[in-house]
C-alpha cells in the first residue's frame, strides 16, 4: 500500500520542495534589509537578485523585468487596474483574481470553445468592435482543467489591433516551456506556491518600457515599481523552486504516462466517466473528471477517507457548491459540473501514489454507480 496521505491537489498549492525547506531553514537566522547598504543588507540583496535570476531562467526573461509581489492575486490585480487601457477583454475561464477585478472596469468576456481553448474568432471580433486602448487577459493554462491556451495566436491577433496582452502563467510555469522574451506578452504573472515555493510570494513580469500604474505606494523598492520591504525568505524560496522546476523534464514525461494510463484504466473500469479537455492540449499534471450523478463532495469525502486529497472545481472556490464557471463556459451542464473533481500531480507524486489512487477511485466509483 502507498504511504497515505496522498496529496493530489498541486494546482491548489504544492508542498514545499525539500531543497526549498533546506535553503530557508538555513536562512532563518539571517538578518538584513536588502535596501540597507551595510554588509548584512548587501548579502541579502545579492541573494534576492540571485533568486530573480533563477526565476528569469525558468521563464526566459530579463531578471530586471521581474517584480516580486505578494502572490499572483496581487500581480493580476496590478495589471487589471494599472494597465494604460480603457477596455479589457478577458477569457470566460480566468481566475477570480482577474475576473473580480475586470468586472469593475469597462470589460468584455471572450468565450471559450467546448474543448476549453479560447474562441479566437470571438477574440478578433471583440478587438474589431472598438479602437480604444485595450488589454487582452488570457491565462496560459487553466487551473481546473489543465487546458493550454494558444497563447502565440492570442498575442499575434491582439498585436494586429495594438492591444496589450496579460497572461496569468501561474499554472504554466514549470509545466511547459515559457519564453517570455520571444512571445510579445506585455505582462506575465506567477505564483511561487504552485511550483514548490512558499505561498505569499509571486511575480509580475513586464519590461521597464511597458507602462503600468503603480499599485502599491511607499518606498522605492523593486525599481520603484512595487513598494514595501521585500519578502526576502519568500523570494529565496521562489528562486530555489524555480531552479528545481526548470530541470524537471524527466518527471514531467512520467506525469504524461501516468495521466494517460490513469485515464485509460478509469474509463475501462467506469465507462461513463468523462474527462474534461481530453481533446485539447493539456499540461501533464492535471485530470478533471466528471462522474455523472455523483456529487463532487461525495467523491471527495470518500477519497479523503482513503487518505487521498483531491479537489472539486478550483480550490479557490472549494467549500462552495457553485458549479465551476470554467465548466459552464465550456458548455457543461450545471448538473454535470457539480459532479466534477480535479486530480493534480506534481514533483512529489510517485507511481505508488497513482496506483493506490486508481484502486481506491475504481472501488469507490463502482459503489457509487451500482444503485
Ligand atoms: N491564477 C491562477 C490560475 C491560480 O491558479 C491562482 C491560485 N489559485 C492564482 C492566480 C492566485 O495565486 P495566489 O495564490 O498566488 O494569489
Amino acid at each position: 500500500m502507498a504511504n497515505t496521505p496522498i496529496y493530489l491537489d498541486y494546482n491548489a498549492t504544492s508542498p514545499l520542495r525539500p531543497e526549498v525547506i533546506t535553503l530557508l531553514t538555513s536562512k532563518l537566522q539571517d538578518v538584513g534589509n536588502p535596501s540597507s547598504i551595510h554588509a548584512y543588507g548587501r548579502k541579502v540583496r545579492k541573494e534576492v537578485e540571485q533568486a530573480r535570476e533563477q526565476i528569469a531562467k525558468l521563464i526566459q526573461c530579463d531578471a530586471v523585468d521581474i517584480v516580486f509581489t505578494s502572490g499572483a492575486t496581487e500581480a493580476n490585480n496590478a495589471v487589471i487596474f494599472g494597465a494604460p487601457v480603457t477596455r479589457i477583454l478577458y477569457s470566460a475561464i480566468e481566475h477570480p483574481s482577474v475576473t473580480d477585478a475586470a468586472i469593475q472596469k469597462n470589460s468584455f468576456v471572450i468565450p471559450v470553445l467546448k474543448n476549453g481553448t479560447l474562441d479566437l474568432v470571438a477574440l478578433e471580433s471583440l478587438l474589431q468592435q472598438s479602437d480604444e486602448p485595450t488589454l487582452v487577459s488570457v491565462m496560459w493554462v487553466n487551473n481546473e482543467t489543465g487546458v493550454i491556451q494558444p497563447i502565440e495566436d492570442i498575442v499575434r491577433i491582439a498585436k494586429q489591433y495594438n492591444a496589450l496582452v496579460h497572461c496569468d502563467a501561474v499554472q504554466a510555469a514549470g509545466r511547459l516551456p515559457i519564453r517570455m522574451n520571444d512571445l510579445g506578452i506585455d505582462y506575465l504573472t506567477l505564483s511561487a506556491h504552485k511550483i514548490g515555493g512558499p505561498s505569499g510570494i509571486g511575480a509580475l513580469v513586464y519590461n521597464q518600457q511597458t507602462q503600468l500604474a503603480k499599485f502599491i505606494h511607499g518606498g522605492g523598492q523593486e525599481r520603484r515599481r512595487r513598494a514595501g520591504t521585500e519578502n526576502t525568505l519568500g523570494a529565496l524560496g521562489f528562486g530555489k523552486a524555480a531552479e528545481m522546476a526548470a530541470n524537471e523534464a524527466q518527471h514531467i514525461q512520467k506525469l504524461v504516462e501516468w495521466r494517460d494510463t490513469l485515464e485509460n484504466e478509469m474509463q475501462k473500469a467506469i465507462p461513463k466517466v468523462e474527462f474534461i479537455g481530453r481533446d485539447a492540449p493539456r499540461v501533464a499534471n492535471t485530470i478533471q473528471l466528471i462522474l455523472p450523478s455523483v456529487p463532487a463532495e461525495t467523491q471527495l469525502m470518500a477519497l479523503d477517507l482513503d487518505g487521498i486529497a483531491v479537489s472539486s472545481g478550483s480550490a479557490c472556490s472549494s467549500g462552495s457548491i457553485k458549479p465551476s464557471h470554467v465548466l459552464l463556459a465550456m458548455g457543461v451542464s450545471e448538473a454535470k459540473a457539480k459532479c466534477a473533481i480535479r486530480v493534480s500531480m506534481g514533483f512529489g507524486t510517485t507511481a505508488e501514489d497513482i496506483k493506490y489512487f486508481l484502486t481506491r477511485w475504481v472501488t469507490n466509483s463502482q459503489r457509487f454507480t451500482k444503485s
